[in-house]
This record gives structure tokens, C-alpha cells and sequence, in this order.
């Protein structure tokens, strides 16, 4: 009892736009938006009635000199047990299975270990081998393990060599936790969809990505973390918008985030409101290499809605211009909606030992100082690569 009643002393409660549990830190916040404008749970409500009676709690623990009736004290223990159930439930799944998204840690969330681009129609495992592309790998994800990186997405797509037996073998023999993901991507000309994916609808396809979600990609038990997808601008075709609409249903029926590569903004916003009508919350939605927007203000208006917005080549340099995207969402109160990568990597078939290689460590060794720079602090920065990433990449369904 003197243990709880001592949390319950200790937990922050903070009113901000989004509420999010961490058991971690004991930080709770309430909610400010309406259940239709909130970005993180489903269950808006029940979470801030839950923080709200710890809230009146903690007010009475300090006003009555930790004195409080055996009634009062039952129903914050309760309520304070609720939310950290809340924050345990939520999970990742990983190459080699599920993890709470609590587990995470610093997390790259656009990252690729094998490229192969000779297209869909021409695209098989004999194009590599497994254990020249461990060798290849391995320095660099060892590398980034020593800046305390737990876990990266893999966002190569099936068609460009998604290999879910390499990933995992690769989160085996390195340590670190790989996420995989299921979609199409659509971006190149169509090159690297399948041939059934100009005939079948959405439904169709989306019935093959909640398969993989449900039963394990192709005949492994390996599942998708998270749905990837390639649209082309300046405006979306029907083929990319029926790509769209498939990830709207299969994250309706899986609670997988979708991220899709876009660029620049207006097919983003497109993108979006072709979510919102399927019912499909902006939060749902990551806007995958948004620093090909020179607009910093369409950054803003997409995090608004809720959209994560993610700056993810800095495996490319243009620091400089990183950390003013960044700060530019920070000073609009939205660094809670900011992913950032490398788009970095990879392995490629065909090459001459894989061709050469871009490691992982830009963000540790050339962002973060420019940031700190900026005043950005310690915790600014866990958000970025902690915080965010769990928030972002936690399965749920996210709907309007
Ligand atoms: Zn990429």
C-alpha cells in the first residue's frame, strides 16, 4: 500500500494535446482534444477518466497530508493499475515475435538492409546469398548498437527483396529487434508491383496483407510490424489510390500502422483524406520521406491532423535542413508527431560483394549535435527516438 501510495505521489500529470501512458517515467497526460481530434488511443475517454481520478487523488494525498480514506485510495490504486495495463498491452511485433512497445527503445524507424531493384517480374532469392549478406550487414548494425539502438524497421518491401529469414536471422545474430512489414509498393512506374495488383480490388488485396498479419509471411511464422506502401505524385492514380484504400482496410482489421513512401505534400494530403474516408485516423498514417516538402508549413498542417511526419534520409546528409524541419514542428508544439531515419543501407544484389554501404549512425553523430545545438534537450530527444516511434509503431486501430 505505502508503495502505491508513494507512485501515485510520483506520477506527472501533464495536460497536453495527446495523452500518452509510459510506465517507464510515470508521465500521464490528459487528453485536451476532442475524441475526434485525439492522435493516440481509441479508448479517448476511459483513459482520462482513469488519469483524471489519479489527478484528484494526488490533489488530496497533497492537500490532506497523505491522509485519505480507505475508499479514495482503492479507487486510485485501481485507476493507477488500469493505465499501467493500458501502457503493457500495447505491442510491436518484431521479426522474431512480439514485444511490448515499451521494449523498444531508440528506434530507427526507416531503415533497409537489402535493395534489390531489378523489378517485380524478374525478382527471387537465388539473386543473393544469406550469408554474404549477414557478413555485409553485421559490422554496421553492431556499430549502431554501441549508440544504444534496440530496435530498426526494415522497410524493404516484398518484390524488392524483403527477406524475412535474413531479417531474422539478422535480429538473432546482432541483437537488435527488427520490424518487417507487408504492402506494395507503387512508386518507380509500377515496376515493382505484382501482376495481380493492376486487376485485383482492394479487398482483394488487402485480404493478402491481413493473411500475412494473421498467418505469417509466406511459409514462415514471421509477421509484418507494420504496412508499407509507395505512392507517386503530384496527384494519386487510381492504382495508387486503390494501394491506399488496401492499407486502410488492413489496418481497420489489424491495427498495423501505414506507412507510405510519398514525398512531397500534395499527394501526402491526398493520401489523407483518402484514409479519413475510409474511417481511418491521420495517426494511422506515417507521411514517409516528407523532407522532399520544401514547405515547412504543409509539415505542420499534416502533424495537426495527427499524421506522423517522417524526415528519414539522414543517411543522405543536408543536416542543416533536418534539424530546421525539426525545429520548425518543435515550435509548433509538434514534436510529439516527428519520426526521424536514415534511409539507409543496403546490400545490393547484382553488385560486386553488394555494392557500397551507408551505415546508420548520421543521427547519433551529426543530427543530435546540431539539435543540441538548437537547445533541443536530452528529453527532446528521447521523444524523437523512444517515445514517438512506440507511439507510432504500437498496433491498434486507429479510427475516426
Ligand atoms: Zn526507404
Amino acid at each position: 500500500m505505502r508503495r502505491t501510495r508513494e507512485l501515485l505521489r510520483q506520477m506527472r500529470i501533464f495536460r497536453g494535446p495527446h495523452h500518452s501512458p509510459d510506465k517507464s517515467s510515470l508521465n500521464f497526460s490528459i487528453c485536451l482534444f476532442p475524441k475526434s481530434r485525439c492522435s493516440t488511443f481509441s479508448d479517448h475517454n476511459s483513459v482520462n477518466y482513469i488519469v483524471n481520478q489519479v489527478y484528484v487523488i494526488q490533489n488530496k494525498l497533497n492537500g490532506m497530508n497523505g491522509v485519505i480514506s480507505r475508499r479514495d485510495f482503492l479507487k486510485a490504486g485501481t485507476a493507477f493499475l488500469l493505465v499501467l495495463q493500458q501502457s503493457e498491452s500495447l505491442s510491436v511485433i518484431t521479426v522474431n515475435g512480439s514485444i511490448p512497445a515499451t521494449a523498444m527503445g531508440t528506434s530507427l524507424v526507416h531503415e533497409h538492409f537489402l535493395v534489390d531493384f531489378i523489378g517485380a517480374d524478374k525478382i527471387n532469392y537465388s539473386r543473393w546469398n544469406r550469408d554474404e549478406v549477414v557478413k555485409k550487414v553485421m559490422p554496421y548494425l553492431l556499430d549502431v548498437k554501441k549508440y544504444g539502438v534496440k530496435t530498426i524497421f526494415d522497410c524493404t518491401p516484398v518484390f524488392l527483396g524483403r527477406d524475412v529469414v535474413l531479417l531474422s536471422r539478422l535480429a538473432k545474430e546482432s541483437g537488435v529487434q527488427i520490424i518487417t512489414n507487408t504492402g506494395y509498393y507503387g512508386a518507380v512506374g509500377n515496376k515493382y508491383l505484382p501482376a495481380w495488383a493492376f486487376t485485383e480490388t482492394y479487398k482483394q488485396i488487402a485480404k493478402r496483407w491481413v493473411g500475412e498479419f494473421e498467418s505469417g509471411i509466406e511459409d514462415t511464422t514471421v509477421k509484418p510490424g507494420f504496412i508499407k506502401i509507395s505512392v507517386e505524385g503530384p496527384h494519386l492514380t487510381e492504382l495508387h489510390k486503390k494501394i491506399v484504400k488496401a492499407a486502410a482496410l488492413t489496418h481497420l482489421q489489424t491495427g498495423l500502422t501505414i506507412c507510405s513512401h510519398t514525398g512531397p505534400a500534395m499527394p501526402a494530403f491526398e493520401e489523407i483524406e483518402l484514409l479519413q474516408k475510409m474511417k481511418v485516423h491521420p495517426a494511422a498514417f506515417v507521411w514517409t520521406h516528407a523532407q522532399a516538402e520544401q514547405d515547412l508549413t504543409q509539415h505542420v498542417k499534416a502533424a495537426k491532423l495527427g499524421a506522423w511526419i517522417s524526415l528519414d534520409g539522414i543517411g543522405w546528409g543536408g543536416f542543416e535542413k533536418y534539424a530546421t524541419s525539426i525545429d520548425n514542428l518543435r515550435t509548433a508544439g509538434l514534436l510529439n508527431k516527428v519520426l526521424i531515419s536514415h534511409d539507409a543501407g543496403w546490400y545490393k544484389p547484382g553488385e560486386k560483394d553488394g555494392g557500397s554501404f551507408t551505415g546508420y549512425t548520421n543521427i547519433f553523430t551529426a543530427l543530435v549535435p546540431l539539435l543540441k545545438n538548437r537547445e533541443f534537450t536530452d528529453n527532446d530527444i528521447h521523444q524523437l527516438l523512444v517515445t514517438n516511434p512506440a507511439e507510432a509503431f504500437a498496433i491498434r486501430v486507429r479510427k475516426i
